[in-house]
């Protein structure tokens, strides 16, 4: 958690309420302090990527989203991992693959990929009741409320933007 914080944030582009909050382009609210977006310059400018939420796994722990994430039974295996580039989430469960999803932020996206797992990553929408299983190596734009299930574990993802 603390090597996620200590990645230097990435530029995206956004647009600024009229208190100087940056914020995703999409939202229609500044998410720091409320006001309306909706302004006569909506601008779209390179600024900091803001943290864009937390996954909060079945066991309670949380992760905020700053960078890059792999997630498995061993991820410190993974170059990305070794390399300081994405922080590990271990899921110590036999049924996961030692490197087995990562979470991949895009400008104002959370994306989920399957790293080629051997029993597969599920995600299931907020509101809805059916898991869809990733294509190996698949990928995901996840949603706010988004369930993800890797075998037995799950995690859920809670944007800090209502996007
Ligand atoms: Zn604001």
């Amino acid at each position: 958690v603390t090597s996620a914080l200590a990645q230097a944030p990435s530029t995206v582009l956004g647009v600024y309420c009229k208190r100087s909050h940056f914020n995703d382009p999409a939202v229609a609210y500044c998410t720091v302090c409320g006001i309306a977006m909706a302004q006569a310059t909506r601008r779209l400018v390179p600024g900091p990527r803001p943290q864009l939420g937390v996954l909060v796994l079945d066991d309670g722990s949380m992760y905020p989203l700053t960078g890059s994430l792999v997630l498995g039974r061993a991820p410190s295996l993974d170059p990305a991992v070794a390399a300081g580039s994405a922080s590990p989430v271990r899921l110590a469960d036999p049924l996961v693959s030692r490197v087995h999803a990562r979470i991949m932020l895009d400008g104002w996206q959370v994306v989920l990929v399957d790293a080629g797992s051997r029993n597969g990553t599920f995600v299931c929408a907020a509101g809805q009741s059916s898991w869809t299983r990733l294509a190996r190596g698949g990928t995901a734009v996840l949603a706010t409320g988004a369930m993800v299930a890797f075998c037995r574990r799950e995690l859920r993802y809670h944007s800090y933007r209502n996007v």
